[in-house]
């Protein structure tokens, strides 16, 4: 993670926690939870479906569910470890689930955010997944990686400084996607007549 600013890891997480977060992703799909995502340009959030055309449910980190819990223990875990070998100082988390229909993509780009240092943590939800499902994480370090969806494969990666995509999927592909950031930085404008 240090050097080339990406790792991937399988089994870091219990079977049981990842498919009962499967399960409730699969639920809330059902239900019509999800919503089409949108990319910033400007000052101004548009949907571009020709750059991405996943759809997404934002975890309430207010009332999480038990399984919703857990994750987050899991993640603080990992928070914490990560704080400690590269002196970061992360301390929010914030995570959505992201289902991408049959023939959905994500453009190669680059996470923008108002602060650097941030980490993605992608999860991966699915059971059954065959290299010609398509879908894969690439990776660009320059040249591509891909990590193929599985359930139980985990991606962390610097997002804000390292190109990726999520290439076309042949099967409703569902992930969980975190950031871990710093503390919002808040600026006090003083705008005190003199
Ligand atoms: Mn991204």
């Amino acid at each position: 993670m240090a050097e080339q600013g990406w790792a991937i890891a399988t089994d870091f997480l219990p079977l049981w926690i990842l498919r009962e977060l499967a399960e409730e992703a699969d639920r809330l799909w059902r239900q019509g939870r999800f919503r089409p995502t949108g990319i910033e340009r400007g000052s101004k959030y548009q949907i571009h479906q020709d750059v991405r055309n996943d759809l997404i449910f934002w975890w309430d980190e207010c009332t999480p569910t038990p399984i919703q819990h857990i994750y987050r223990a899991e993640i603080g875990r990992l928070r914490q470890a990560l704080n400690e070998a590269s002196f970061l100082s992360l301390v929010e988390f914030e995570v959505h689930c992201a289902v991408f229909p049959p023939g959905a993509f994500y453009r190669r780009h680059r996470d923008q955010f108002l602060t650097a240092d941030e980490r993605m943590i992608s999860w991966y939800l699915n059971t059954a997944w065959d290299e010609a499902d398509g879908g894969a994480l690439r990776i660009y370090d320059p040249e591509g990686v891909d990590v193929a969806p599985h359930a139980g494969t985990f991606v962390l990666l610097r997002s804000d400084t390292v190109e990726h995509e999520v290439l076309p999927t042949r099967q409703e592909r569902f992930s969980m996607t975190g950031w871990l950031r710093r503390a919002r930085e808040f600026r006090i404008l003083s705008n005190i007549p003199e």
